[in-house]
């Protein structure tokens, strides 16, 4: 019977996993090891609850665009979960100048779909407006110079609306999301659907203004009410539990005619295929020996990330402002990049009368912090949230996590580099690489993608036995 290793177990791996489990109840034969380093599954993905307090550790949401996540979740019975963000509420702030203030309605990232209430905001110089309002009428000038090759986010946001709105939104909502450098990170893998709406309109307002009105007001995020571990734990709930290994992490592994060796401090094994969902670097060093050039071709910055929750019981102690939450440009003397009001963002996750922030560190601050303890860290988060909200009161709960190296910034030329790598791939028999290295880092893609490598396996398989 055929054997699958699958190495590492986050959202990635486990999907993999539970789409093979799926499989082999519809009567596939194979046998599968799951191996995880750690002592538990979920990776980035995991929710702490706790008094009534709803904390996400990592991801808190999924992109309701996407449906592969949603999809998912119905599948494991979690339908009566799936809960949008509270869209009507959904403002979000920029610290200018030391004070917090509202991105105008209407914006899809950097792009306003509605120019009056951008005239309206005080968000942007007079230049900056004028710059927004010149990019619609030079529609046709951006379509005939629509560049044929990938560029930098910066560049691309630049060449649209220039330096006020890259320095202003761009950068630190790029920031928010992948934590990385808008100057290094590559448009067309993380902002495709710009990339596209260039193509078709050349503005980008043009191209938002003509969706919005033929496209009905979905919520931006959904997540499940019980938190973004319940679609983890139910996939887990799915896969044999003779299946997993934890704290067992992979060595090395090695493929030859034999087909796939891999090797954990337990001793060696022999699969015939290998899913690969360890981060990104430590996929490249353990495939380094066995295909030196796929390895180089892996070989990216990744961000780290510090993430920390505050629970607090008592609302009425201290106001924040209504939305979603704030985002901190770089050259303000913050070390925070983003924080979210996480009760005004989705229902249910506090207690009654509770507020819950949580704060995002990224890139250096990131790197700082990961060198201090869970105390100082908390006391840096503390100091810089009542820096930009005033006074907050002792929370009743406090979570911090670090998350090193864990978004891989996608640079410029990383389709064209991923077009590589899959050819390499297909070199080596029986090898899937999957996680948030290469074809997205958002949830939706990473389940999209590790489910259909799954199904790939067994269609090859039963290929091969006929
Ligand atoms: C703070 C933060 C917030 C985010 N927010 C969102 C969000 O709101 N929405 C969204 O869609 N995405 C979000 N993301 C991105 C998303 O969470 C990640 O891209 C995704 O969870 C990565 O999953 P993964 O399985 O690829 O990797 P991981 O979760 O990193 O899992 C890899 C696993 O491999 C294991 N491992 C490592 N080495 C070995 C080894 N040698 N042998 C065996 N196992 C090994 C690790 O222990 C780990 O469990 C966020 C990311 C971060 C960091």
């Amino acid at each position: 019977m055929k054997r699958v290793a699958v190495i590492g177990g986050g959202i990635a791996g486990v999907a993999a996993a539970y789409e093979l489990a799926r499989l082999a109840r519809e009567g596939a034969e194979f046998q599968v090891v799951l191996f995880e380093a750690s002592t538990r599954l979920g990776g980035i993905v995991e929710t702490v609850r706790e008094g009534g307090f709803v904390i996400e550790c990592g991801p808190d949401a999924w992109v309701t665009e996407k449906p592969w996540a949603r999809e998912l979740a119905e599948e494991l019975g979690l339908g009566d979960e799936v809960m949008p963000s509270n869209d009507a509420g959904r403002k979000t702030y920029v610290l200018i100048d030391k004070k917090l203030q509202a991105m105008p309605n209407g914006m899809r990232m950097m792009v306003p779909a509605d120019l009056d209430a951008l005239d309206a905001s005080e968000m942007f110089s007079a230049e900056a407006k004028q710059a927004y309002h010149d990019e619609v009428r030079r529609a046709e000038e951006l379509s005939a110079n629509t560049p044929t090759r990938d560029e930098s986010v910066g560049e691309f946001v630049r060449r649209h609306f220039g330096d006020e709105v890259l320095e202003k939104i761009g950068a630190p909502l790029l920031s928010g999301v992948f934590g990385g450098d808008v100057a290094k990170l590559s448009v067309r893998a993380v902002m495709a659907p710009f990339v596209t709406m260039e193509q078709e309109h050349g503005s980008l307002i043009a191209a938002l203004q003509s969706r919005v009105s033929t496209s009905k007001a979905d919520a931006i995020f959904t997540t499940l009410r019980s938190g973004m571990g319940t679609l983890v734990d139910r996939m887990i709930a799915a896969i044999p539990e003779d299946w997993v290994r934890l704290s067992a992490e992979v060595r090395f592994v090695s493929y030859g005619e034999e087909g796939w060796l891999v090797g954990t401090p337990r001793g060696v094994e022999r699969f015939d295929a290998l899913m690969m969902a360890a981060p990104v670097d430590v996929a490249r060093t353990l495939l380094a020996p066995v295909d030196e050039n796929a390895a180089q071709l892996m070989e990216m910055e990744a961000s780290s990330a510090v993430v920390v929750g505050f629970g607090f019981s008592d609302a009425a102690k201290f106001s924040m402002p209504q939305g979603f939450g704030f985002l901190v440009p770089r050259g303000s003397d913050n070390l925070l990049l983003a924080c979210t009001f996480v009760d005004q963002k989705f229902d249910d996750r506090v207690p009654q009368g509770g507020r819950l922030l949580r704060a995002f560190f990224g890139g250096k601050a990131a790197d700082r912090l990961m060198r201090c303890g869970n105390d100082e860290t908390a006391a840096v988060a503390r100091m810089e949230l009542a820096r930009i909200l005033g006074p907050l009161p002792e929370p009743q709960m406090t979570v911090v996590r670090r998350w090193p190296r864990s978004l891989p910034q996608y640079g410029v030329g990383h389709l064209e580099r991923m077009s590589e790598l899959t050819e390499r791939v297909k070199t080596l028999d029986g090898l899937w690489l999957l996680g948030n290295g290469y074809r997205g880092v958002g949830l939706p893609d990473l389940i999209r993608d590790s489910r259909a490598a799954a199904r790939q396996f067994v269609q090859r398989n039963e290929a091969a036995a006929r």
